[in-house]
């Protein structure tokens, strides 16, 4: 049952959403102008980021990165003369290699920061941004946690529409038929992503909203409807969301079929495993697909899934973010059947530096990020994500790469979030096997196996299998699965600790839906981590 209490933080929550939603809505609207306003601030983000650290960090007696700097001997003067003398990115490795940095652990607050001398107790609310206050609520997916809600100032939510302006003419966006499948409230992405779009003067075309039935969600649907015509009180065109009939996505490849036969091309914003299944909705209804591009972010866009939604004829592009650093990646025209992105280097500076991981006999080339923003909602100088990747130098002729975006990212992998028993695998290669190998072996597809860890107290690994995929035994599918992951860089020492201690359960249940309705492969209950959204 409800308690005051929590009636009152939700109407509080809603109040705040709403006066966010205003200052947004009644912000400069992004035109072919605002554009000079990312090339102002990469050619001025050094400048820009020492100014934030100076105010956010060495301004604050006691932050847990002023004493990282304290410790390694660097005051803000030298800080300057660094930057000056090495550039941004040569300043941050030499801090990196002088202990200034943040582990995904210590972030997270699950160990304290520990350097030689120094040993500092820490949680993540010590790393938002103070000169950060109300905005539009932006939820963090809290895909595998409990959702972490973080506040993002309308002036980050106007340079996140430069960037979607961007996209939009380098896919040529105003020829396309435009469509939404996002889910309603309480996520809010469905609602920007369509404002977003009615003040780029692009309105979506169509909205298919999904999350939760009718009888368990029919409060969230009125609120959406009441901030709809609320959006369009303020003269912007936003579509009212038809909802789909759960776990049918059907009428999604219909209305792409209609579209496509009228010659149009369309634009689908979605999360993966939505482009996924339409992709497969659409093969069943002997629909082709070819002319759509499918925006999927939110979760990862493994091979097997980009390969799933390819067969259908459709292109798939993927953005790279992690909530608390916010946008990193954006795709190109030219990195069409890539895993390559632009990195946002006027928001965010990427470092690659080796990291050992527990259980693995090599070091990773884990991803460093440090945020540039003034409106950035962390602050953050060399933090770890668990993701590992490569950085090397664009040779592309883009939108992105004509502003000056000139860097690019690819083999962007989580390394650090199956850790059964002590035990760390490369969640990539465990991904493969469960939408690959296992498929292959028993039938059934992509999203069909999932692996849950952290049940039994937290020391289980589970690994459901949908009902009726497979008449399989339990012991041939988790034999199988050991079998695989085995031969997996990192995998032989898992297995057989998990073997021995009996760790993996195989059930036949439905994998686990996240609040936003995604179906993950990996279900960490343990933790949550950085993704490729
Ligand atoms: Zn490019």
């Amino acid at each position: 049952m409800k308690t005051a209490a929590s009636v009152r933080s939700a109407f509080r929550e809603y109040f705040d959403l709403t006066v966010g939603l205003r200052r947004y809505l009644r912000g400069p609207a992004p035109g072919p102008g605002a554009v000079r306003r990312i090339r102002e601030q990469l050619e001025r983000r050094e400048q820009r980021w020492l100014e934030l650290v100076r105010r956010s960090v060495f301004d604050r007696r006691g932050h847990p990165y002023r004493r990282l700097f304290e410790r390694a001997g660097c005051e803000f003067g030298d800080l300057e003369n660094a930057v000056r003398a090495k550039g941004l990115e040569g300043a941050l490795s030499a801090l990196y290699d002088e202990g200034v940095y943040l582990t995904e652990d210590e972030f997270r607050g699950r160990a304290p920061i520990r350097r030689r001398g120094l040993e500092i107790e820490s949680r993540p609310e010590l790393f938002r941004n103070p000169c950060v206050r109300r905005g539009v609520l932006q939820r963090s997916s809290g895909t595998t946690g409990r959702p972490a809600v973080a506040v993002s100032a309308a002036a980050r939510d106007w340079h996140l529409e430069i960037y979607r302006l961007l996209e939009a003419q380098e896919f040529e966006l105003e020829r396309c038929a435009r469509l939404l499948v996002r889910p309603i409230l309480p996520s809010v992405i469905g609602l920007v992503s369509s404002m977003s779009f009615a003040r780029m003067g692009l309105p979506a075309h169509g909205w298919f909203g999904y999350g939760g039935s009718l009888r368990r969600a029919w409060h969230y649907r009125i609120l959406t409807r009441w901030l709809v015509g609320f959006v369009r009180l303020h003269g912007l065109s936003v579509p009212s969301p038809k909802y789909l009939p759960p776990g049918d996505f059907t009428p999604v490849a219909r209305w792409l079929g209609g579209r496509l036969r009228r010659g149009e091309r369309c634009y689908v914003g979605c999360f993966v495993s939505p482009a996924v299944r339409t992709a497969a909705a659409a093969a069943e209804e002997g629909t082709d697909l070819s002319g759509t591009m499918f925006f999927a972010g939110g979760e990862e866009l493994t091979p097997a899934r980009r390969e799933a939604i390819e067969a259908s004829g459709a292109e798939v592009y993927s953005r790279y973010w992690i909530g608390e650093v916010g946008p990193i990646g954006f795709p190109c025209r030219r990195q069409r059947g890539t895993a390559r992105l632009h990195v946002l280097s006027d928001s965010v500076a990427v470092l690659v530096e080796p990291k050992t991981v527990r259980g693995l006999s090599r070091p990773v080339p884990a991803l460093w990020f440090t945020t540039l923003l003034p409106m950035s909602s962390f602050i953050l100088i060399n933090a770890e994500m668990g993701d590992a990747g490569e950085i090397s130098r664009s040779r592309c002729d883009c939108t992105y790469a004509r502003l000056g975006f000139e860097w690019e990212i690819s083999g962007i992998r989580s390394y650090s979030k199956l850790t059964g028993q002590g035990m760390t695998v490369f969640a990539s290669d465990v991904v493969r096997i469960l939408e690959r190998t296992l498929p292959q072996r028993f039938g059934g597809t992509a999203g069909d196996y999932q692996l849950i860890e952290g049940c039994d107290r937290g020391a289980g690994l589970e690994l459901r299998v949908r009902p009726g995929v497979t008449a399989a035994p339990a012991e041939a599918i988790s034999e199988c699965f050991l079998g695989e992951l085995r031969r997996c860089y990192g995998g032989a020492l898992s297995t057989e600790v998990w073997r021995h201690s009996g760790a993996l359960r195989v059930t036949a249940a439905d994998p686990l839906v996240g609040p936003t309705g995604k179906v993950l492969p990996l279900h960490l209950l343990g933790g949550f981590g950085g993704e490729v959204r």
